[in-house]
């Protein structure tokens, strides 16, 4: 019973294979593993039992060969704008945080790529908790599949990395994960719905862009020097300003700058032409992101009118610019804050360690 395969760590050409091998160790016709595959991710199961259109034979032939673990709710909250925070444990008792925000007739979901995170962005609720562990295909994917399993179920329509974790320093996983939920035999999205954020991680971000698939890229970039990104993220050290513009430079698509405003430290015009400068050399688009307070202690939010000039600087600079509505702010959905809010801070752990960085070719 312990080696049963876990078919949601498996893209869909892979599960496909498995269980057509599966059916014909079986004797059984090999449309029987499209029909399973089918209720991996489009019309997704519970478990065996549910795949109503299986023999209950087969049903109990697959129970005993292969899994398709949950991701368990132990808390789901609703802000006031329609926003909705999720905390999932996991099967070794870590949480990880999912929000969905609704807009008009889409639904953004923000997913984890790891338990806690590595990095310690000085702002970040996540960075304060460290690092536990990089999640498993099988985890990132199924943030999307349990919104498939609600009751009523949640419309997933895009997607993007930016809940906990730095999701390319755990490409190992994400990049199997990223072919789940584009592929129409999987979840299905477009890949100009998915988008991956990241501090700026070099390697992972060469990897996503050889992928043929328009993925989506974010870059945090936060602070437009040198000196003050290495205040506000330590990895500034690792991937400098420098080398992180110039890989955005070369990336094949049009990336996204992430700017969240801090109050008298990032937010004045000096800083608005100097974004502006780096934004132009690599045609970016750039986000500015209002604090979510409660994040890590010690700073303020810029006030909107300041946004509102900061982005008018930007604008005047030929950059082209949005300013992203705060949501969920009454049910704290900033990064991390759901899970310290349940959980407490807890001493960070392993922040030395840093996910896997090692990309394939
Ligand atoms: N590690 C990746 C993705 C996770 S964070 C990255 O850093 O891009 C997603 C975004 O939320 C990042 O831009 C991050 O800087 C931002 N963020 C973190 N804490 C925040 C807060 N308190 N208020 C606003 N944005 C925050």
């Amino acid at each position: 019973m312990n080696d049963r395969e876990n078919l949601l760590d498996l893209t869909p050409a892979q599960a496909l294979e498995r269980l057509t091998a599966f059916m014909r160790d079986e004797g059984l016709p090999v449309y029987r593993a499209r029909q399973v595959v089918r209720h991996l991710w489009v019309a997704p199961a519970r478990e065996f039992a549910g795949m109503t259109d299986l023999p209950v034979a087969l049903r109990e032939r697959l129970e005993a060969r292969f899994t398709l673990p949950r991701l368990t709710v132990v808390a789901r909250e609703k802000s006031a704008d329609g926003t909705e925070k999720f905390l999932f444990r996991l099967a070794d008792g870590e949480a990880i945080e999912t929000v969905a925000i609704p807009e008009g007739n889409r639904v953004t979901l923000c997913i984890s790529s790891q338990a806690g995170c590595a990095l310690q962005c000085a702002f970040c609720a996540t960075g304060a908790m460290g690092f536990s562990r990089n999640l498993a295909v099988h985890e990132i994917a199924g943030q999307v599949r349990e919104m498939r399993l609600l009751d009523p179920p949640i419309p997933v329509t895009n997607v993007v990395f930016m809940g906990m974790g730095e999701p390319l320093m755990n490409w190992k996983a994400v990049d199997p994960a990223l072919t789940i939920l584009n592929d129409p035999n999987g979840l299905g999205i477009g890949a100009r719905h998915i988008t991956v954020s990241t501090v700026g991680v070099l390697p992972g971000i060469v990897a996503l862009g050889k992928r043929p698939e328009q993925f989506r890229l974010a870059i945090s970039i936060h602070a437009p020097s040198d000196s003050l990104r290495q205040e506000l993220m330590p990895i500034n050290t690792k991937y400098p300003l420098a080398q992180v513009i110039e890989a955005a430079k070369v990336f094949d698509r049009r990336v996204t700058f992430e700017y969240v405003m801090l109050g008298g430290v990032n937010d004045g015009e000096e800083h608005a032409l100097n974004l502006a400068a780096l934004a132009r050399e690599c045609r970016a688009f750039v986000n500015l992101i209002p604090l979510h307070p409660g994040g890590a202690r010690g700073f303020t939010p810029t006030p909107g009118h300041r946004i509102a000039a900061f982005a008018r600087e930007l604008r005047a600079q030929n950059v082209e610019v949005a300013v992203r509505k705060s949501r969920g702010v009454d049910i704290a959905a900033a990064c991390g804050q759901l899970r310290v809010e349940r959980l407490g801070r807890r001493t960070p752990r392993a922040t030395q360690q840093h996910g896997d960085v090692d990309v394939k070719r």
